[in-house]
């Protein structure tokens, strides 16, 4: 689950990356808004956390930019606390929530949960699959009602694969969102997680797409 981080404030953005990647996410983190820009239009991220003042591109020129070359991910607006003509603005030009700042961690996690939910098409919390219950709230997985222990790429992966069921997903689009632009992957990185999952939740869950990737079918 790979996010974009556009936060010129480094103490801010080394404390939201720190966060995000203990909760399992990936994260992209840039301080330039075209920087930002050029990411968010060539990249797949399930969400984006964009920050508004923003050096060389600010985030609203970033969000018209990006909804004008038709870039559908869920953007996230951090805005000034009494910011009103920011929130309106912001959500007028395409942005689909917005938290103001300073604001409480957790609720960072929920409402980005909340967007990656909206944008799957999902309106419950929790995914069901066969016999199998995950929430991403708090990263449980349990299959026939017993916890199963998964690592926190595991998980990240599962879920990814999950929200893009039925479709094929090439390895390089699932290392993309499990590895961010600053980690060294192992070649064989994504087949471990992989084997992993099949080994701990059973075989038929993750399918070989020869040639390609893998899909849940
Ligand atoms: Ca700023």
């Amino acid at each position: 689950m790979r996010l974009l981080l556009a936060e010129d404030d480094p103490l801010l953005g080394e404390g939201l990356k720190t966060a995000l990647g203990r909760e399992g996410y990936t994260v992209d983190w840039l301080k330039d808004g075209q920087q930002a820009l050029q990411a968010l239009t060539t990249e797949e991220y399930v969400a984006v956390i964009l920050d508004l003042g923003l050096p060389n591109l600010d985030g609203h020129q970033i969000l018209k930019k990006a909804r004008a070359r038709e870039v559908a991910t869920p953007v996230l607006v951090l805005t000034a606390r009494d910011g009103l003509c920011d929130k309106v603005t912001s959500l007028d030009m395409g942005a689909d929530d917005y938290l103001s700042k300073p604001f409480e961690i957790e609720e960072l996690f929920a409402r980005i949960r909340a967007l990656i939910r909206r944008s799957s098409g999902r309106s419950q919390p929790s995914l069901r699959y066969d016999d199998l219950l995950i929430d991403p709230a708090t990263h449980q997985v349990s299959k026939k009602g017993k916890p199963v222990p998964l690592s926190n790429k595991e998980f990240s992966l599962l879920l990814y694969m999950l929200e893009h069921q039925g479709r094929p997903l090439s390895r390089s689009q699932l290392e993309s969102q499990l590895y961010g632009w600053d980690q060294e992957v192992a070649s064989n990185a994504l087949q471990v997680h992989i084997h992993n999952l099949r080994k701990k939740l059973g075989k038929k869950l993750i399918k070989t797409v020869r040639g390609f990737g893998y899909m849940v079918p």
